[in-house]
């Protein structure tokens, strides 16, 4: 969708990107100054990671997820994508993934000769980890003959956008503990979540086998970077599968580009500068979303409320009649009306596992109004000035005022 979006804004269309996910903020200036200082580093470094870098991610997350980890426990790769593809194919087994879950889960599955069984999230039980959901769809693997031995777990999730609870991460980590499945807990958003929801780690209730995967890309907004880590457990199942990413990393990309490490280690270092710089871009991501959300709702479209991240998941379910009758019969139709006919880019929830005939988008609340980097940087300083969301949102974003009031006539369209 991204690239489609690129064509056509070269092609001199104006359309609003909420097809991607990208978080769009500057990169801090400490971090432009740490990594131009670094620029001559240019050795091979080892695969898993400088040991000062590991050193510091261990602390970091120990302090921020209030566990215990260690140096030896993390590893550091070309985004959390490198990582995620070298534990599925480091252990072994099936995938039990949720329904809809991130894309790329399933695509990696793909390329490492996995099966993937799906197990629903509902719109009425607000999307939250259903165990009987889970069980079914795993005894349903084993009568199959396959053998699902690592489930995904993402919380703050894309493309729900929305935190697990604490009782739910419990309960999935017992029924994972009680069968020895691997829990790949991808954790990417966990520094952004709204005001009044805490992140939880599963890895709490489960850390013999529950590899926690992060990185940089979405709290510092530093995707294009590509850095990502990883939190194995302890002990001689973590040991053997450092010893297997260890040979794949060395074999495929050998190691993090060396100035990137050196910058990380700043990134991670608890540097107070940068933490107040992540609370403030979580605080701008948090409003944005939460004002696309409020003015959906009042135009009477359904969505799980939003806890984390930036991506809202509204469903057109409720309007399946008047849609069928302007041919539109799954998510994919829906997605492509809105870019043809109002110039609005979305993802359809299919791309994420779900079911296409229940007309779900997601939209990611990061692009509009932040399409440039000088745009971006009129957001933060704005945002500094303005202490009123609702100014700050009505002066600033004219691009998410557009976007509102196109929707406003395509549901007119729809109720008319
Ligand atoms: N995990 C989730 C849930 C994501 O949404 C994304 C990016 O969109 C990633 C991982 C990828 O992160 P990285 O840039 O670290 O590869």
């Amino acid at each position: 969708m991204n690239e489609k979006v690129n064509a056509l804004w070269a092609a001199g269309e104006d359309v609003l990107h909420l097809g991607f996910g990208e978080s769009r903020f500057p990169v801090h200036p400490a971090l432009s100054a740490r990594l131009r200082e670094n620029v001559s580093q240019r050795s091979y470094l080892p695969a898993l990671g400088i040991p000062e870098l590991r050193e510091t991610i261990a602390n970091y997350y120990s302090g921020k997820l209030g566990l215990d980890f260690d140096s030896s426990q993390v590893i550091a790769g070309v985004g959390s994508k490198s990582l995620l593809y070298a534990m599925i194919q480091s252990i072994e087994g099936d995938l039990l993934l949720s329904q809809p879950s991130w894309v790329s889960y399933s695509s990696i599955a793909t390329l490492t000769g996995r099966s993937v069984h799906r197990f629903k999230l509902n719109a009425d039980q607000d999307y939250q980890i259903n165990i009987e959901s889970i069980d079914s769809v795993y005894h349903e693997a084993i009568a199959a003959g396959r053998n699902p031995k690592i489930l995904i777990v993402n919380s703050p999730s894309n493309p729900i956008g929305n935190l697990s609870s604490e009782e739910e991460l419990k309960s999935v980590a017992e029924w994972a503990k009680d069968k020895d499945i691997f829990i790949l807990s991808d954790e990417i958003y966990s520094l952004i979540t709204h005001d009044g929801f805490t992140h939880h780690t599963i890895a709490k209730y489960y850390p013999e086998k529950t590899i926690i995967f992060g990185g940089l890309s979405k709290h510092l907004s530093l995707g294009g970077w590509r850095f990502g880590m990883a939190i194995l457990p302890k002990g001689e199942e973590g040991t053997s599968l450092i010893q297997s990413f260890q040979s794949i990393a060395g074999s495929v990309w050998s190691c993090v580009p060396a100035p990137i490490q050196y910058t990380a280690i700043l990134a991670y270092s608890g540097n107070k500068e940068l933490d107040g710089y992540i609370n403030t871009c979580t605080k701008i991501h948090e409003i944005r979303t939460h004002y696309v959300y409020q003015t959906l709702m009042e135009m009477g479209l359904k969505s799980p409320r939003p806890t984390g991240a930036f991506y809202l998941y509204p469903s057109f379910k409720k309007w399946a009649s008047k849609l069928g009758e302007m041919g539109i019969t799954t998510c994919g139709d829906l997605s492509t009306y809105l870019l043809d006919y109002y110039s609005i880019a979305t993802l359809p929830g299919n791309a994420f596992g779900d079911n296409p005939k229940n007309l779900c988008l997601r939209l990611s609340s990061s692009f509009l109004d932040m399409e440039t980097d000088e745009q971006a940087q009129e957001i933060l300083d704005a945002y500094h000035k303005e202490n009123d969301p609702k100014i700050f949102m009505d002066k600033h974003h004219p691009r998410t005022s557009l976007f509102i009031e196109k929707m406003g006539k395509f549901i007119a369209e729809l109720n008319g």
